[in-house]
């Protein structure tokens, strides 16, 4: 689980985050939604740990894990950009998160089934330049599930694909995400993307959670006008 306890977040006198009040079940795939500025690749950064809060406290399966560092929380991050080496190949930027943790055959099982499942079999030999995409989508995917996570943070991953691959993207990422039951919160501004991939969504706006709710809820029950314009049904 992923919880929040009162988390703030400053810049100057902007609050990034608000007081967030947040609990993620274990499995679930939760989805900030929300405009840009509103907070939520910031709230991904302070799960991570990259980004210091400046009160509260975050608990990654109930340890607190506020003054912990980045590599010492057992999460992976996806970024919209995907973030790949330029100058590794496909195979050499996915076992590196793994590389001097694990034994050579162990990697190499978790490189084949993943592979497999990603259909990136043909392309481990490649460097992210001679991928489309997609398939750089993939790649980042299989990096960040090789130490296998007890928590997945998605910032955007999609944002780079056309309309046809972000459907296939998504089916596959929902997939992955539900095989392994790993914890996942994933942000996006776009509405159709929270109503296919969420258990539940978070609104969020000016730095604060509006509304939770199953993507049903929240469309159909919108509890102020800021939630009915940007993803619920106006009354
Ligand atoms: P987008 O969808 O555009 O990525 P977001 O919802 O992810 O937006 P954040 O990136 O979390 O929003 O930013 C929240 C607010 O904090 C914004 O007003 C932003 O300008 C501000 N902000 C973010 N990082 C910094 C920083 N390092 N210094 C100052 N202000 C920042």
């Amino acid at each position: 689980s992923v919880e929040l306890r009162s988390v703030t977040k400053q810049y100057d006198k902007l609050k990034a985050l608000d007081q967030i009040n947040l609990k993620i079940e274990k499995g679930e795939f939760f989805v900030i939604l929300g405009p840009s500025g509103s907070g939520k690749t910031t709230l991904l950064r302070a799960v991570a740990g990259l980004e210091r809060v400046d009160s509260g406290n975050i608990l990654l399966e109930g340890r607190d894990v506020t003054e912990v560092p980045p590599h010492k929380r057992e999460v992976a991050m996806v970024f919209q950009n995907y973030a790949l080496y330029p100058h590794k190949t496909v195979l050499e930027n996915i076992v590196m998160p793994v590389e001097n943790q694990l034994d050579k055959r162990e990697i190499l099982r978790r490189v084949e089934e993943l592979s497999s499942r990603l259909k990136i079999d043909a392309l481990l030999g490649r460097y992210p330049s001679e991928l489309s995409g997609g398939q750089q989508q993939r790649a980042a995917l299989a990096r960040a599930l090789i130490k296998r996570p007890r928590v997945f943070l998605m910032d955007e991953p999609l944002s780079n694909l056309d309309a046809i691959q972000r459907i296939s993207a998504r089916k596959l990422i929902r997939e992955v995400q539900r095989e392994n039951n790993v914890t996942t919160l994933y942000v996006t501004h776009d509405q159709i993307e929270a109503m296919a991939l969420a258990d539940r969504v978070a609104v969020m706006n000016n730095g604060k959670i509006i509304q939770v709710g199953t993507p049903e809820e929240v469309y159909s029950n919108a509890e102020s006008e800021f939630v009915a314009s940007f993803f619920g049904n106006p009354p």
